[in-house]
């Protein structure tokens, strides 16, 4: 009862309640005690007004005086946290509590975020990603890692990620994932993380009408839950087909959650396919093999021509590199448009053999020419092509510049160039304001860049 009293944010109502409480406590017993002892005694009545008043007196005190602690709890939560951005001037890092943290698979854990400062948060499109910040122990500076918002709901009070835990690779001594191992094991309820606002591209118009196919394996479910549930709630005549690939069953994450959304949404149609079923799987899922362009060529377009009248869709690929390679070469070679076909990688894709460093980066005759000075270290170093990216370079190095997606998505890289010009290896996804460059996509371009970093 007390806690409920605490809760009460208007401090009015709360010493009201408060008041009311304590002198019911108080009266009930003493009342009882006195009449028992010396029931008719004119005395008796006056003490057990003066014990009632005096209670609801003290109860109204204490009720005040739980709001003032009250107020100073969230004061020293928001000073423990300083940089916490007011919820309408929302532009860097704000402080979000884990409200839930929900194992979803095998893998993958979702965390359910609240901002600290009990503000308000903006919606996001869906598609959308957070870029969060981690001060993780024995890690030299703060990680920066992105992820998509796996959840739409209209009016959010509270944002969800979904992370899978990235193990070390099979085939090198490499330490497992840095962030995602450290969300796993050491973030809890409770725990705060620094976040800055729902930004990206990959996204799905609600407006348009034209069919969308969905295709998503292991955690790059993500981004197509929250494109689903807006589909459904806003835009629910729009014929959304969702593929998903996962090895088995123990792997898919989200398989309720879609299969309710389903339930309620008769133009989202669902395709699971598992590449290694297992005997438990039986009934959940509709394909055994990989999600690849002849599902959609067979299965996908004759019932979407059977349904829309036509099989021109907007196509949302996220997943693994290579799982994308196929798709978009796949879908390039049936005939779909590459206007039509949005990606989104969440990791940069490893060179394959025939594509070592020194072959997708032609050696330039003079780059030992090429000066690259990072005016911040204090350091000019002479280009080195087979260290891939600028950012790459620089870790190569020992200069640490932030970063996180490393695929031009996040924009976490950015950093002002104050001589000279990059060229970019793909378009950059992020926004870069103009006398900035992203590291991570890049490298010299003039034979000496001059970068703030
Ligand atoms: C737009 C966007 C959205 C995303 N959304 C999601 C999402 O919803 N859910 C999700 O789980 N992820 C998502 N990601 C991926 C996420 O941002 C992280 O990249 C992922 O969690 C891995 O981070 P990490 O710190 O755990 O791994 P890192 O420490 O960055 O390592 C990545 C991998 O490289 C390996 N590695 C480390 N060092 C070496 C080395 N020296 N040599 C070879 N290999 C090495 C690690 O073992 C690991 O497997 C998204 C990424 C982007 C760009």
């Amino acid at each position: 009862m007390l806690q409920e009293i605490r809760e009460i944010s208007n401090p009015l109502f709360r010493a009201i309640a408060s008041g009311i409480f304590l002198s019911t406590l108080v009266t009930i017993p003493v009342t009882t005690a006195f009449y028992l002892f010396n029931p008719k005694n004119e005395a008796t009545h006056r003490l057990i007004v003066y014990a009632s008043l005096a209670s609801a007196a003290i109860g109204t005190i204490g009720g005040i005086a739980t709001g003032r602690s009250k107020s100073i709890d969230s004061k020293s939560v928001t000073s423990q946290n300083e940089g916490v951005e007011p919820s309408t001037e929302w532009k860097d890092w704000r402080k979000f509590v884990v409200d839930r943290k929900v194992k979803e698979s095998e893998s993958i854990t979702s965390f359910y975020l609240k901002p600290v400062d009990g503000g308000s948060i903006p919606n996001h499109i869906p598609g959308q990603f957070l870029t969060i910040q981690l001060d993780i122990p024995e890690q030299p500076k703060p990680i920066v890692r992105t992820y998509s918002l796996s959840d739409y709901i209209e009016s959010p009070n509270y944002y969800r990620l979904s992370i899978k835990r990235e193990p070390a690779p099979s085939d090198t001594i490499a330490p497992p994932g840095v962030a995602s191992n450290f969300m796993h094991d050491s973030i809890h309820e409770g725990s705060i993380i620094a976040a800055k606002p729902p930004a990206g591209k990959f996204v799905l118009d609600l407006n348009s009408t034209q069919p969308a196919v969905l295709i998503s394996n292991g955690v790059g479910i993500t981004p197509m839950i929250s494109m689903a549930k807006a589909a459904t709630l806003l835009n629910p005549q729009r014929h959304i087909w969702f593929l998903h690939g996962a090895r088995d069953g123990s792997l898919h994450a989200f398989r309720d959650e879609v299969n309710a959304i389903a339930e309620r949404n008769p133009h989202l149609h669902i395709a699971y396919c598992y590449s290694r079923p297992t005997a438990a799987d039986e009934g959940q899922y509709q394909h055994k093999g990989y999600v690849d362009a002849n599902l959609i060529k067979n299965v996908v377009a004759p019932e979407m021509e059977k349904l829309c009248g036509s099989s021109v869709a907007d196509y949302f690929l996220c997943g693994s590199p290579s799982f994308m390679d196929s798709l978009r070469d796949g879908l390039r070679e049936w005939g779909v448009p590459d206007k039509n076909v949005l990606f989104e990688s969440f990791a940069k894709a490893k060179p394959k053999k025939s594509e070592q460093p020194q072959e997708i980066i032609p050696k330039n005759e003079n780059s030992d020419a090429i000066e690259v000075v990072f005016n911040k270290s204090g350091k000019t170093i002479n280009w080195n092509p087979d260290r891939g990216s600028i950012l790459d370079f620089a870790e190569a190095n020992e200069i640490y510049p932030d970063h996180s997606c490393r695929v031009g998505v996040c924009g976490t890289c950015a950093c002002k160039i104050s001589e000279g010009e990059v060229e970019y290896e793909e378009k950059p996804t992020a926004a870069v304001e103009s006398g900035s460059v992203l590291i991570c996509i890049s490298r010299p371009k003039t034979a000496k860049i001059v970068l703030d970093i």
